[in-house]
């Protein structure tokens, strides 16, 4: 049978979304479940491996490869999930390999900010651009760095977070185990500890229109700012993206974070020359990327 689809899916905290797509792009048909749903019967991998086999069904014989994001430190090789914060059952775990023992077609392991980023360069037409640098602050502080058209990994595959760098005088304890990290006071996760002491009585999506000019909004924003400017001052990009839920809820200062970030850009570059774009606000850009990234991976352009 002619291998003429790819099957994408990603893995997040609360939701699998799983998508199959033809060779050239464009979503055919589209899944979704919850991802508590991966705890029932105790091994989550193996029935995330079963979810997507349902998903295919009788066309798991057209299947080119799998393109599969989650939210983890994914080894260098991409065949082992190393760490997986915020989803029990998926850390140490040979998930390229038990993918490829279960379907007949190989299994593109990713990182799912690198398959967001992905996306985001077919959507905002910068597939030409290099470095490419994003940021999506949703829950966490995600970054993607790419480089030379490729994902860059570190020597581990750990490179990449930036959520995760130092900031003076924060003591609050991070998920990673340190203290202090830029994610645990420039992220979701931050407004969200913020609105319950402060604002308890404030529904999140209603925190910018009423406390966006607040003195605590404006150190949330140049803190974001730091962090994304930092990166940039090291890599000199052509392009940075930035994404994620916190930028694309209502009232969020979009133009006060591009002031922030260019103030601390080095001059005349990267402040002058580097783009500044926010990400494209598709429905499902997880799936689209991890489509796109497994068209890459097979030669496919
Ligand atoms: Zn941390």
């Amino acid at each position: 049978m002619a291998k003429d689809l790819l099957a994408g899916v990603d893995v997040g905290g609360t939701h699998v979304r799983l998508g199959l797509g033809s060779l050239r792009g464009g979503l055919l048909r589209e899944a979704g479940l919850a991802t508590a749903v991966l705890k029932d019967g105790g091994d989550a991998p193996a029935r995330l491996l079963k979810e997507i086999a349902a998903f295919i069904g009788p066309d798991l014989d057209r299947v080119a490869a799998l393109g599969l994001g989650l939210p983890s430190v994914v080894s260098k090789d991409r065949r082992t999930i190393l760490q997986t914060p915020n989803i029990p059952g998926f850390d140490q775990l040979p998930l390229a390999d038990l993918a490829e023992a279960a379907f007949p077609f190989p299994t593109f392991v990713e990182k799912d900010v690198n398959l967001l980023l992905r996306h985001d360069l077919d959507a905002l037409g910068l597939l030409d651009r290099d470095p490419v640098l994003a940021f999506y602050i949703g829950t966490g502080l995600g970054n993607a760095i790419r480089i030379g058209g490729q994902f860059y990994t570190g020597a581990r595959g750990a490179a990449g977070e930036l959520g995760h760098i130092p900031v003076w005088g924060n003591g609050v304890g991070c998920g990673c185990g340190n203290t202090g990290c830029m994610e645990m006071v420039a992220s979701g996760k931050a407004l969200a500890a913020h609105l319950a002491q402060a604002h308890p009585d404030c529904p999140i999506g209603e925190f910018f229109p009423r406390h966006g000019d607040s003195l605590w909004a404006q150190d949330f924003v140049r803190l974001m700012s730091m962090a994304i400017a930092t990166e940039m001052n090291i890599l000199d990009p052509e392009a940075a993206i930035l994404g994620g839920g916190v930028l694309q809820m209502a009232g969020f200062p979009r133009e006060a974070l591009v002031e922030g970030i260019r103030k601390s850009l080095r001059s005349p570059y990267p402040r002058e020359s580097a783009l500044l774009v926010f990400a494209a606000e598709s429905r499902n850009p997880g799936v689209l990327g991890a489509l796109a990234y497994a068209r890459d991976r097979l030669g496919l352009g």
